[in-house]
């Protein structure tokens, strides 16, 4: 197998990373295997069990120059003065036929100098959770890391919950860089480092930018609208921790992630989020709260402080008007609204406070808008036509509304109760539901396979996701 390696973060200094090789693993076995990105990436693969050796990190492919990288990270708030890939390896990066470089990194891949208390491993849980809901992410059009391999390790790893079968994630992204890269140079006053970074970002991800401000100020944007494509899907991520606030404006880190059945504002899915940091309706906060981080870090460059602290004081105090206007344009289209006025914000809060009020389900009752389904899923039927009378005379100008909503609001989204029934499957060596998940969010506004658009029962709810991961 070939990978076309094309390696630059290799090339920076020293103190960016540490280099050193995946810890091998007993029998690794393909779990799944991403073919369409393969392609993209510019992979060929034959023999799937030798893409397991590589995919495991038994062989380091030709060229590869692995690496564990340096970050530090504020964690629920509190600052981590390091970090760092404590289970993973970056293989490196290619550029797909697209154009686009990307990075290969192994999960799951084995004890970094970074591990801490950490054992350096995953489990397939976990691992299968990732690459289902980021390829579903992708499928939505929710910049995303990718999956490009699924391989079981054939060991056991011990968790909360006992022994558990080991695996390694193969993860693809436009890089790693996080708002903890940067963090970690400029708390520790290393500047030239601090520059170098902020140089190899702009190149890297926004070469239009002139200087650490800019950079700043495109992160920003990145981020504002990241956050509520994740919002107009009812995702909630979960751990919106500083090391895990993608400079290139991806979502990364696929923990205690999901996406919400009935919809309500405050919910939580992460088992140690007791405070709601992370919940649904606080992410803008969190992702302007991480972008402050930002902006301290790439200020500790700047000569002339008074000045950068005005400007990235204005880009940061701009950044929820950006959120809201993305949040508007989004949330318009889902009720078949092509260019919205301020007027549709009280439009559509009223709508999501019924459907609170009501629990409804939040992807379930957006495909149902403008059809004779809809009023099933509220309780106060009569309120919710009010509603749908006030909206269809606001959509009477619009051309197409219902084509507009179809390809705005998916019929299929990883539920977790689904999500959870698939792992405890393979964990028992029964790939199937998997396949099946796999499939029908590969084409998320198609109804393909009905039963899956189902909310869980009230004995199928998974209240939490757990972190132990
Ligand atoms: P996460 O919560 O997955 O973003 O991880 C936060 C930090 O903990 C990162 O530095 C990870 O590399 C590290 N980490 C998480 N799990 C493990 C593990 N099992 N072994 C070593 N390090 C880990
Ligand atoms: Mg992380």
């Amino acid at each position: 197998m070939q990978i076309p390696f094309d390696n630059s973060y290799a090339s920076l200094p020293d103190a960016f990373y540490t280099r050193l090789n995946a810890t091998p693993v007993k029998t690794p076995q393909m779990l799944a295997f991403n073919h369409d990105l393969a392609a993209v990436l510019g992979i060929e693969v034959g023999d799937l069990s030798e893409a397991a050796q590589v995919f495991a990190g038994n062989e380091t492919p030709d060229n590869a120059a692995p690496l564990a990288q340096l970050y530090a990270g504020h964690q629920f708030g509190n600052w981590n003065p390091q970090l760092g890939d404590g289970r993973a390896i970056l293989l490196g990066e290619v550029i797909g036929t697209d154009g686009i470089r990307r990075d290969i990194q192994l999960k799951g891949s084995g004890p970094t100098p970074y591990s801490r208390m950490g054992d350096g491993r995953a489990w397939m849980g976990p691992v299968l959770r990732e690459y289902l809901v980021s390829e579903a992410m992708h499928a939505l059009g929710i910049p995303t890391t990718r999956a490009l391999a699924a391989v079981s390790t054939g060991e056991s790893i011990w968790r909360e919950q006992g022994a558990l079968p080991g695996a390694v994630l193969t993860r693809v992204a436009r890089s790693h860089l996080r708002v903890g890269t940067f963090q970690i140079f400029a708390a520790r006053g290393e500047v030239e480092h601090l520059k170098t970074l902020t140089q190899y970002a702009i190149d890297r991800h926004y070469p239009e930018a002139q200087g650490p401000m800019d950079l700043l100020r495109a992160v920003c944007s990145a981020q504002a609208a990241l956050i509520p494509a994740w919002m107009a899907h009812g995702f909630i991520h979960g751990v919106m921790n500083t090391d895990n606030a993608s400079i290139a404006g991806e979502t990364i880190d696929y923990g205690p992630c999901a996406f919400m059945d009935a919809f309500a504002q405050n919910r939580v899915f992460s088992s140690i989020d007791q405070m709601g940091r992370y919940a649904f309706g606080n992410q803008p906060n969190i992702a302007v709260w991480n972008m402050a981080q930002l902006a301290t870090a790439l200020i500790a460059q700047v000569d002339d402080r008074d000045a950068a602290v005005e400007e990235a004081t204005a880009i940061i105090h701009a950044m929820p008007e950006q959120i809201e206007a993305n949040w508007l344009s989004r949330f318009a289209a889902k009720i078949g609204i092509s260019t919205p006025i301020a007027a549709d914000v009280k439009l559509l809060e009223h709508l999501l406070a019924l459907m609170q009020e009501d629990g409804a389900d939040f992807t379930n009752t957006f495909r149902a808008l403008g059809t004779d389904a809809a009023r099933e899923h509220f309780v106060d039927r009569e309120a919710f036509d009010a509603w749908a009378a006030n909206w269809q005379d606001r959509i009477k100008a619009e051309p197409d509304p219902q084509a507009l909503m179809k390809r705005t609001n998916p019929a299929v989204v990883p539920r977790n109760h689904r999500v959870e029934a698939m792992i405890e499957a393979a964990v028992a060596g029964d790939m199937a539901p998997f396949e099946r998940l796999s499939k029908a969010l590969a084409t998320p506004f198609t109804e393909t396979d009905p039963d899956l658009h189902r909310p869980p029962t009230s004995d199928e709810i998974v209240p939490a996701t757990f972190c132990g991961t």
